[in-house]
């Protein structure tokens, strides 16, 4: 399916407000495909001016100590001098560019190793839920666009990073010493058949999750999609939104895409030994 870069533009201006809701303010990661979908694509973090005049430089410091400049968007205009200059995809940190050392959002990325089928990725979605909702914290469930599906977890800010990635690793492990039968929590285990890798690493400084409401340079160009709980059963895969159906969702949407998160944004991340 050839996606023309104006329908790219189009798509964006139309979910420019959802887009901002979730990238808005914060450090990004870019996808920058210059031939199009299904070419060539390349990440950049840093900022450099011929991103446009609406793209704001947020000076940072590196793992490796070093300063650096990455991108942050405010406007509808960054973000579509973003899409001039070919970025298809958004990745944005769990923190905001002004409170850099303090994240106010977790994520839970569900990767399925081969062989797992939807079905079982949707209950381990809900089996993250449960965990989240028996310390008291509500998640929110996204389809990646790609194979799996991320929960969202908005947090009050607080904790330093390093609280917020001990907190999920410890879900993650649990998971996978309850069930080694569905779960692994080890990068190097992720592509095993038939369990999901519940990848907690996202959740560290400088890592990003993809945005909501991004297209995809896959081959099956999906849309990253939030979406209820009672829909993630009946959505039958993670890429089940191209940019078309992504579109009409998008405009037939009326209110919170994700009902609960504007009161879920002040709950408090509990102690790790509770998990
Ligand atoms: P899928 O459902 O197919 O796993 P995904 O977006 O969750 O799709 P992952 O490979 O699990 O893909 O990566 C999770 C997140 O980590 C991405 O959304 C992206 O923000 C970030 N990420 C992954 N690979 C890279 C990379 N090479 N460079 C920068 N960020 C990356
Ligand atoms: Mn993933
Ligand atoms: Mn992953």
């Amino acid at each position: 399916m050839g996606i023309t870069k104006r329908e790219v533009a189009d798509y964006y201006r139309a979910v420019a407000d959802r887009v901002l809701a979730d990238v808005g303010g914060r450090p990004l990661s870019l996808l920058r495909c210059p031939g199009g979908v299904g070419g060539q694509c390349f990440f950049q973090k840093h900022h450099a001016r011929a991103l446009g005049g609406a793209v704001r430089a947020i000076p940072l410091r590196e793992k490796d100590g070093d300063e650096a400049c990455y991108v942050a968007i405010d406007s509808v205009e960054g973000l579509l001098e973003l899409v001039q200059m070919n970025t298809l995809e958004l990745h944005p940190w769990g923190s905001m560019a002004d409170d850099l050392e303090r994240p106010d959002r977790l994520v839970f990325d569900l990767d399925p190793g081969p062989g797992v089928d939807w079905k079982a990725i949707t209950a381990a979605a809900r089996d993250v839920r449960k965990r989240l909702a028996a310390v008291g914290l509500e998640g929110f469930a996204r389809l990646s666009g790609g194979k799996g599906v991320h929960v969202v977890v908005p947090i009050r800010p607080g904790p330093s990073w390093d609280e917020a990635r001990g907190f999920c690793e410890a879900l993650a492990n649990t998971m996978a010493q309850q069930r080694p039968d569905r779960y692994v929590a080890t990068a190097s285990k992720a592509k095993r058949d038939g369990v999901i890798f519940i990848d907690w690493l996202r959740n560290a400084r400088g890592q990003t999750s993809v945005s909501s409401w991004s297209l995809r340079a896959r081959e099956s160009a999906g849309v990253a999609v939030p979406v209820r709980w009672e829909e993630l059963a009946r959505a039958g895969s993670g890429d089940a939104y191209d940019l078309r159906r992504a579109l009409r969702r998008a405009t037939a949407l009326r209110g919170e895409e994700w009902p609960g998160w504007g009161d879920a944004c002040d709950q408090a991340l509990p102690d790790v030994p509770d998990v």
